[in-house]
């Protein structure tokens, strides 16, 4: 018996076991919404979810049983939650940092390459498309590479120098010379239906939404019980992914209530944060859903603010981040 489907919003359900096409089965057949995991309750048995659980342990609750059997990991997942130092200067809130950047390429975008390169190899593909700005491009290339496949990603030509050469590094073929993310996710998507390679672009990808949140599992899981958790937003995944972790443990009786959400965007063309610019293939319509059903509101980030974020957490934190992470704790410095 499948242990989930893939639904949209509006509550159209396909078959969990249609994942194992090698189409990129995004959008509801019926009403073209943006797809999603959803687990089914196991009579008798709940959802499984514990208070104490890795990154595999958790996914293999829901996922066929070769996922965990055939696993390409690198030690993605159980990043730490760094407490701030406002804490200890007996501030009335208590600040905590869920800290991505200890995943092995230095991005939460870990957890869903490490599902999909994962998914790719027991589908029997040599070639994983991705498109991607940067991280979930060097992402899939270090699991692509792990797993002896090929990884194709497509960029635009604002792509990090940073990222270009870690995408290059763990020997990703990276095609960077489209004017634009909308024109690199249509050649991604074409030529990988062309091909029949597959298709690990975040937005394209169900599995992508699911993996992410494991992050709400994990931050709950270190027994922290967030009011609000703030979040950079492009397309709106991340964010709805979150939601749909604490969800799981709210639906669950593992906490009590659900946090708001609280999702920091940009009001600036900095190329600095283009992961956070909204593509045509967005999964707003999740997020926004998911902002409603929480009480979580958006906050619009300006470059200053950006910059202002970037200094304040390295010098009262110790910890440098990179510009769309700093969105997040602009917005908390702004409320
Ligand atoms: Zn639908």
């Amino acid at each position: 018996m499948d242990k989930f489907e893939l639904r949209c919003w509006d509550g159209h359900a396909i078959p969990g076991e249609r994942i194992n096409s090698r189409d990129a089965l995004y959008k509801c057949p019926v009403c073209e919404k943006t797809l999603f995991i959803q687990e089914l309750p196991i009579a008798g048995a709940g959802s499984g979810l514990q208070k104490k659980m890795a990154f595999w342990e958790d996914v293999s609750r829901v996922l066929p049983v070769p996922f965990f059997q055939e696993r390409i990991s690198i030690g993605e997942g159980s990043t730490k939650l760094i407490a701030s130092t406002a804490n200890e200067n007996g501030a009335a809130e208590r600040i905590y940092f869920k800290d991505e950047s200890q995943n092995p390429t230095r991005s939460y975008r870990d957890r869903a390459a490490a599902l999909l390169v994962t998914h790719a190899r027991i589908l029997h593909c040599k070639e994983v498309f991705c498109a991607s700005t940067g991280n979930m491009g060097a992402s899939i290339s270090a699991y692509t590479t792990r797993a002896g496949l090929v990884a194709r990603i497509f960029s635009d030509k604002n792509i990090d120098i940073g990222k270009k050469a870690q995408i290059k590094t763990y020997g990703g073929l990276l095609f960077d010379s489209y004017p634009s993310m909308n024109d690199g996710m249509d050649d991604c998507l074409k030529q990988q239906i062309q091909d029949g390679g597959y298709q690990a672009t975040a937005e394209f990808n169900p599995l992508s939404l699911f993996a992410q949140k494991t992050i709400a599992h994990e931050i709950v899981s270190d027994g922290i019980v967030p009011d609000e958790v703030y979040i950079s937003i492009g397309n709106g995944g991340t964010l709805f992914s979150l939601w749909q972790g604490f969800n799981d443990l709210h639906a669950s009786g593992i906490i009590p209530s659900m946090p708001r959400l609280i999702g920091a965007s940009v009001s600036t063309d900095d190329p600095r944060i283009s992961p956070l610019k909204e593509s045509k293939y967005s999964q707003r319509d999740l997020m926004e859903n998911a902002l409603r059903e929480c009480h979580g509101t958006k906050i619009s980030i300006s470059e200053s603010e950006i910059t202002a974020a970037i200094s304040t957490l390295a010098r009262t934190e110790g910890l440098f981040v990179e510009p769309a992470t700093a969105v997040a704790h602009a917005a908390l410095m702004k409320r």
